[in-house]
């Protein structure tokens, strides 16, 4: 019946595609009869009740820079209250959140981690959690599964800073090493500001955990330990970007490969839903939170005017996009879903 083939174009043949689309229709009509009173006389089987899931399906996502492989980690959340910001005025703050659809109670932050394959080196820029926060966190080591990477195959830890949502994930409760073959490359001045006496003497007793944290890492990756200043190399495509305040020696990752880049900025923003329009709002962690706002101008106008992509450790996950220079403060464009890569 169907003789199309020899059919120059645009000619509708004898037995053409409208004839042969109706007869289509036809028996697809024809079966979905035939569907309909199956299912009328097998009212069970049309209903088969599926648990629900109640959960997501692992935090693994994945997009290319250039040749390198950058996998974004969600490790999971952490619920702080509004009054993290101590420089945020109240009306405006929830007035942004109620702008943002964020009708939560309390803030919201995604804890991230991003996995680096440079094709010659697999590195981990922070390591999330552990245990240290609780069930709603410390699911890297799931998510590096889901990945298809264990534990023993991270050649290099690159750290931001050494705050133990950054860290946690680093030893285990007796104290060892969960990457086994890993080196740490640190901010010389954070490893310093984090494990010493005059800042465990300084720090508010809640707050004393930040110092014991920053010491197990240091004691279990011993000499394994590899401090940078300022913006070194890191590793083949990837240096770092110094941006003090958050911590002292807080640092962010650029990773090139050709001309694309991404820059892992750390912990430049907390809450993403405040502050790309109030980059001026500090958080209560910010070590010098002065230094901290200056660092994020700096780099949000940077990355702004380069149209750099951004990652970071509180953005929604998986925290990659750009920053658009608005009239007063900056913009988040999400990076839409990436279907190569
Ligand atoms: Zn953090």
């Amino acid at each position: 019946m169907v003789q199309v083939d020899a059919s120059p174009k645009g000619v509708a043949p004898d037995t053409g595609w409208f004839a042969v689309d109706l007869s289509r229709r036809t028996v697809l009509a024809g079966s979905a009869a035939v569907a309909a009173s199956t299912l009328a006389a097998k009212p069970d089987m049309a209903r088969a009740a599926a648990p629900k899931a109640g959960r997501q399906v692992p935090g693994a996502y994945r997009m290319a820079v250039g040749d390198i492989e950058v996998t974004a980690l969600l490790d999971g959340y952490l619920d702080v209250g509004r009054d993290i910001m101590p420089t945020a005025e109240a009306g405006e703050r929830d007035t942004l959140l109620r702008e943002n659809f964020d009708g939560r109670e309390q803030l919201r932050l995604d804890v991230n981690a991003y996995l680096v394959n440079t094709g010659d080196e697999l590195v981990l820029i922070d390591t999330g959690t552990g245990d240290i926060f609780g069930p709603t966190l410390g699911k890297l080591p799931a998510q590096l599964e889901a990945a298809g990477i264990g534990p023993d195959r991270i050649d290099l830890i690159a750290l931001t800073h050494m705050h133990p949502d950054h860290i946690g994930g680093m030893v285990t409760k007796e104290g060892d090493a969960v990457f086994p073959n890993a080196a740490v490359a640190v901010s010389e001045t954070d490893q310093a500001f984090w494990t010493s006496e005059e800042t465990l003497a300084a720090l508010p007793d809640q707050f004393k955990g930040f110092v014991h944290q920053a010491r197990a890492v240091s004691k279990a990756y011993g000499e394994r330990m590899d401090l940078f200043s300022g913006a070194a190399d890191i590793a083949p495509g990837i240096s770092a970007v110094p941006l003090p305040g958050h911590t002292p020696g807080h640092t962010g990752m650029r990773i090139s490969s050709g001309a694309a880049q991404l820059v892992i900025w750390g912990d430049i923003v907390h809450v993403p839903a405040l502050q790309f329009d109030r980059p001026e709002w500090t958080i209560a962690f910010d070590v010098d939170p002065a230094e901290a706002a200056a660092s994020r101008a700096r780099i949000l106008d940077e990355l702004a005017s380069d149209r750099v992509m951004v990652g970071g450790m509180h953005l929604w996950f998986p925290g990659f996009g750009h920053v658009a220079k608005q009239a007063t403060g900056y913009r988040f464009h999400p990076a839409r879903w990436r279907h190569e890569v």
